[in-house]
Order: C-alpha cells, then sequence, then structure tokens
C-alpha cells in the first residue's frame, strides 16, 4: 500500500462529528454580529510580509517567531496572516471604507502561527473578530465588549468566563512608563528570567505577562502603569467603566494586561476562563487608534477583538452547551423493485414538501433487515418504507409508538409534522 500522507502537524481537520458544532458557534456568531449591526467582511489569507510586521510590531512573538513567511515564485515575501486586524485595517484602507466613515465591521475565519501545538493552541487556528472604525469615544469600546458578553450570554457561558481590562494610555504616557519600568527592572536584572532579560531592551511592557514566579515577585514592587496614565485616557477608562457598570457587565482591572501586538492603546481587555488550563483566553482586543495612519490610511480611531474558534468550541464541549444535532430526520427505504424505482421521486417530493426535513435515502440492494440496521444507525427519528401503493412510517428511537401506515406522501408529511 502507497504510505498515507498526513496534514501539517497543528492543522487540524475539522471532521463531521465536528462539524455541527462549529456551524452552531459560527451561526450564533452571526446573528449576535448583525444585532449590532456588524457587516462581514473577508480578506485574503495571503498578504504581504510588510503589512504585519508594519503593523504587529517587528519585536513581537508573531512577527519574530511564528509567522509563516515565504517567498513566492516571483520573489514577494509574502505571509499566511496570523491574525485579523491587520487586513481588515490594509482592505479599509484600500477600499476606502475608513475614509471619513464609520464602519462596523466582523471577519471570520483561519490564522496561521507557528507556535508549539497543543490543546487550545494550533498552527492553524480560527478566529471570529469585529473591528469599529471612525468613533474615538468609550461608547464604542462599550458596545464591542457588550457584544462580546451577549455571545457569552447566547452560549450559556457567562458564568465560566471573565472579563478583564486595562488602559495602555496614550502613547506618550506609555512610553513614560516603559521608562520607568525599566530602570526599576535593570536594578533586578539578575533575578528575571531569560526571556524577560532580553525584553528590558526590546520590549519592556511585555516582562509584565511573564509567567515566571521569580519576574513575577519582582513586578509586585514595580511602578504601575496607570500612575502614568494621562488624563484624557483615564477619562476614557472611567467613561467605559461606567458604561459596563450601567448595563451590568462585570469587570476585574488587570494592571499586567498589555497585550502581544504593538498596535494597541487606551482599552485593551481580555475574556479569560479557567476551564481551558493554560490556554485561557478565549477573546482579546483593544484600542488601536494609531493604525490605520501607520498603514497610510487617514488617523482614525478604531476598536476591535478577536475571539478564538477553537477555544470557544472546547470550553462549550467541556460545559456540555453544544446542542444536539441529527444529520438525519428520516431514512427512507424501498420495499419492492418496483417502488426503488419510485423512491428518489418520493424523497424529492418529501423534501419539497417538509422545508428542513433531512431524508437520507438508502442506496444500493440489501435485505430489508440489513436495510433497517442501516435506518438505525443513521440516528434517524423514522424509517420511511415506500411500498407499492402506500408508505409505512417506523418510529425508530421511541419503539412504544406504533408504526404508522398512510396512504399519501401527504399523510406521511402530517406525521411528520406531528411528531417534530
Ligand atoms: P496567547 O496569549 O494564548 O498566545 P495571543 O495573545 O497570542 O494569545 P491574540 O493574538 O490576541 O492571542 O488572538 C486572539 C485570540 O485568538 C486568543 O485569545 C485565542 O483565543 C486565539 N488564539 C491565538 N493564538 C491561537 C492559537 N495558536 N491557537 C488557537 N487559538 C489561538
Ligand atoms: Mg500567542
Amino acid at each position: 500500500m502507497a504510505k498515507t500522507i498526513q496534514a501539517i502537524r497543528g492543522m487540524n481537520d475539522i471532521l463531521p462529528d465536528q462539524s455541527p458544532a462549529w456551524q452552531y458557534v459560527e451561526g450564533v456568531l452571526r446573528e449576535v454580529a448583525a444585532a449590532y449591526t456588524y457587516q462581514e467582511i473577508r480578506m485574503p489569507m495571503l498578504e504581504s510580509t510588510d503589512l504585519f510586521k508594519r503593523s504587529i510590531g517587528e519585536v513581537t512573538d508573531i512577527v519574530e517567531k511564528e509567522m509563516y513567511t515565504f517567498d513566492d515564485r516571483n520573489g514577494d515575501s509574502l505571509t499566511l496572516r496570523p491574525e485579523g486586524t491587520a487586513s481588515c485595517v490594509r482592505a479599509g484602507n484600500e477600499h476606502g471604507l475608513l475614509y471619513n466613515q464609520i464602519q462596523r465591521l466582523w471577519y471570520m475565519g483561519p490564522m496561521f502561527r507557528h507556535e508549539r501545538p497543543q490543546k487550545g493552541r494550533y498552527r492553524q487556528f480560527h478566529q471570529f473578530g469585529v473591528e469599529a472604525f471612525g468613533m474615538e469615544g468609550p461608547d464604542s469600546d462599550a458596545e464591542v465588549i457588550l457584544l462580546s458578553a451577549r455571545l457569552w450570554q447566547a452560549f450559556g457561558i457567562s458564568e465560566q468566563v471573565e472579563l478583564q481590562l486595562n488602559s495602555l494610555a496614550s502613547n506618550e504616557a506609555r512610553a513614560r512608563y516603559r521608562d520607568a519600568l525599566r530602570e526599576f527592572l535593570r536594578a533586578h536584572e539578575s533575578e528575571l528570567d531569560e526571556d524577560s532579560k532580553r525584553r528590558l531592551d526590546t520590549n519592556v511592557l511585555r516582562v509584565l505577562d511573564s509567567k515566571s514566579p521569580e519576574t513575577q515577585a519582582v513586578l509586585a514592587n514595580a511602578p504601575k502603569l496607570s500612575e502614568y496614565w494621562d488624563d484624557a485616557s483615564r477619562e476614557h477608562f472611567e467613561g467605559l467603566c461606567k458604561r459596563l457598570d450601567a448595563a451590568g457587565v462585570k469587570y476585574v482591572l488587570n494592571e499586567r494586561l498589555v497585550r502581544g501586538l504593538d498596535y494597541y492603546n487606551r482599552t485593551v481587555f481580555e475574556w479569560v476562563t479557567t476551564e481551558l488550563g493554560a490556554q485561557g483566553t478565549v477573546c482579546a482586543g483593544g484600542r488601536y487608534d494609531g493604525l490605520v495612519e501607520q498603514l497610510g490610511g487617514k488617523a482614525t480611531p478604531a476598536v476591535g477583538f478577536a475571539m478564538g474558534i477553537e477555544r470557544l468550541v472546547l470550553l462549550l464541549a467541556s460545559q456540555n452547551k453544544i446542542p444536539a444535532h441529527n444529520a438525519v430526520d428520516v431514512y427512507a427505504i424501498a420495499l419492492t423493485e418496483a417502488a426503488e424505482l419510485n423512491a428518489p421521486a418520493v424523497a424529492e417530493k418529501l423534501r419539497s414538501q417538509s422545508q428542513g426535513l433531512k431524508v437520507q435515502l438508502h442506496c444500493g440492494q440489501q435485505n430489508m433487515k440489513k436495510k433497517l440496521a442501516r435506518a438505525d444507525k443513521s440516528g434517524a427519528e423514522f424509517a420511511l418504507i415506500i411500498r407499492d401503493n402506500d408508505f409505512e412510517l417506523k418510529h425508530l428511537r421511541d419503539r412504544e409508538q406504533e408504526d404508522v401506515i398512510a396512504s399519501s406522501l401527504d399523510a406521511v408529511v402530517a406525521h411528520l409534522t406531528q411528531n417534530s
């Protein structure tokens, strides 16, 4: 036998028994986005490498270590998108969607990062994201956060997620804080983990989310970002908190929350769960008022988030919140040779007459016992036996119920409707 070829490590197939869960999740995401009047945008999966370098930042985990980058046949450096915001801004600028306009957009699709695969962390994963452009006030931060909160409600997992909030303040305030933090950490350099030592020069804010207990101990006495907030950012943050309070959305202030991408300013937030082990962040976002201009557009305020769909599906499964799904409602079987010729036509009529009814028609010549065994295995509620002059409906799940003989397809449909 020929050697089988396997998928790339960390890139998963979503198999037929998993796809109903994904379709359910995607359906809810679409519906909730529509309820907030967000419109879908679909971007290509491949972009110029420069786009991500210029937006996410050269000294971030993503750009330094995680991107799938290659030269195409023309010698252009291309990258499989590691996230959606940069592409969304690129598309918005390119098509004039952002210039002096308000846009409420969402996207969904695969992202690619070369990370160590583990539960909740893959090399191809999927994100649902929303981006709101052209609104600078905390009301739009509140809007995207409330949208995410409504998603947890719709999925029935509000109790399993916690909203963490912080403000990265203005670029100037953050720069002053960066200097102060660096100076403080230099005095404790020998106590820091290796990664954090390296980050002192390149990206000192990332030291704040180091997992090392020694580094965390040092940070306990470090200067706090909120001590450096500028007045306008403080007011913005308080404006957001007041709106969340009024809407009844709970949150905790996490002064160490800085996010791994360079483009954020002011509000940053994450929705975190304790149900998924180390990969506990299901949704993350914030404000990125500088990015549109940085990518060549007119200065445009913006705020958004991205949600990891794999982590969301894992979380829903862990809470038994994925609705039961039947792939087959009715399994149709012909009793005689004459009936078999008529069976495809009967199945067609049945599908036409009952919108949404899932009808599987038995294919192949087998004896009745085998056909009924297939019907049972299909998971269908009913077997429909097509006979020469009438129909027999068998209840496959509830065996107590008597089989029904129906003289017409209308009578079959009527019975199915009664029992659904
Ligand atoms: P983490 O700290 O877990 O690496 P991140 O800060 O790199 O996450 P973002 O770039 O903010 O993640 O992406 C937003 C969301 O996308 C994350 O909160 C997570 O739910 C999901 N996500 C990110 N990377 C992966 C991955 N490799 N596999 C699965 N989901 C991911
Ligand atoms: Mg990451």
